[in-house]
């Protein structure tokens, strides 16, 4: 049976959490598929496949010290070794930082029809129907592929993450990795004291509705503190100075998806939403019944938030 295969994806030898979403996405989509859900990681040891096999039944690893930090070179070469290997149905990469990177060059590694950015993953007649966010989320177009086989790319927060507790079988593929033409420097930590939002399981964010400074400061950060999670913002609230640009979420920010996205005073303009909508559960208070935020809402609560969240945290 031909396989479908997730690209895992580490730093440091850390398997990345986008990577467990596509596990759970391979399972769905393979089963749809009449295809097995499959994964390849590539390091510098086994350490990174044994990892994944939690995830997924079957992992190929390809080792070569050379693998230890992502490369578009490398990991195609990678990836090629793997599907020469094996029969493989289609490759599957997390749309993250690398993966934006390494996606195109997949695909043009394998000579096969890609798609990024990807949200769902559907099957229709055995071939797959890929959906995708267009115009900042205003359109969903579906797309196909003219190729037998195909790259596709999936967007964090898309599909949940698969629980660890597997036991899924590690197969050495030999690979000789050749010319890499970009090299690795370093790793750049993040300032102390800078925050990495996307990482974050509960995200309490405020907008111009917020009023003011303190206000900001009173209201949403301290129930993101209460809640034990980060609190983010708007764009007019960083604009104003209220937080630091490392906590705007959206378009022209960061994209999030957290298990709570908790929205106050924000309208829910696509520009915003773009950058949250993969959130679990989205909760939004707003005093206008209209705003375009309740249309994504998990929750939503017509309320002047001044109101509502002091309510809030005296229960909580
Ligand atoms: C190229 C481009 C990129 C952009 N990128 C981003 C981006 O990354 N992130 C982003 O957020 N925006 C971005 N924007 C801006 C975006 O278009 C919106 O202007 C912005 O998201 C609006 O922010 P807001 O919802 O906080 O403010 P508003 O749209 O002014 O909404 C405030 C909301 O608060 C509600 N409200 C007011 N008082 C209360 C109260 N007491 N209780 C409850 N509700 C109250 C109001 O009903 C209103 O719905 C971008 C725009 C462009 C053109």
């Amino acid at each position: 049976m031909a396989k479908l295969l997730v690209i895992a994806e580490q730093r440091k030898g850390v398997l990345s959490e986008a990577s467990m979403e596509l596990c759970k996405a391979a399972k769905a989509i393979a089963a749809a598929m009449g295809a097995q859900p499959a994964a390849a990681a590539f390091y510098k040891d086994d350490s990174v496949a044994n990892e994944v096999a939690k995830y997924i039944p079957e992992v190929f690893s390809v080792v070569d010290a050379k693998l230890e930090n992502y490369t578009a070179d490398g990991y195609a070469q990678a990836v090629k070794a793997v599907v020469e290997s094996q029969d493989v149905a289609g490759v599957l990469i997390a749309h993250t930082y690398d993966g934006i990177d390494m996606v195109a060059k997949v695909a043009m590694t394998l000579g096969w029809g890609v798609v990024s950015n990807c949200n769902k993953i559907e099957v229709s007649g055995g071939k797959p129907v890929f959906t995708r966010s267009t115009y900042n989320g205003k359109i969903h177009e579906e797309k196909s592929v003219s190729t037998d086989k195909f790259v596709a790319s999936i967007e964090k927060g898309a599909y949940d993450k698969e629980a660890a507790g597997g036991a899924g079988s590690v197969t050495a593929v030999s690979a000789s990795i050749g010319d890499i033409r970009t090299s690795f420097k370093e790793f750049v930590e993040m300032a102390a004291g800078s925050v990495d939002i996307t990482q974050a399981k509960v995200i309490v964010s405020g907008g111009r509705g917020t009023k003011e400074k303190d206000k900001y400061n009173d209201i949403i950060v301290n129930l993101a503190k209460k809640l034990g999670g980060e609190y983010a913002a708007s764009r007019p609230v960083v604009d104003a100075g209220w937080t630091d640009a490392a906590r705007q979420v959206g378009q022209s920010g960061k994209s999030v998806a957290p298990d709570l996205y908790l929205a106050a005073g924000i309208s829910g303009a696509i520009q915003h939403v773009a950058g949250m909508k993969g959130s679990k559960c989205i909760v939004a208070i707003n005093k206008d019944p209209e705003a375009p935020i309740f249309n994504i809402a998990t929750y939503g609560i017509i309320g002047d938030l001044f109101e509502v969240i002091p309510a809030m945290m005296g229960e909580l």
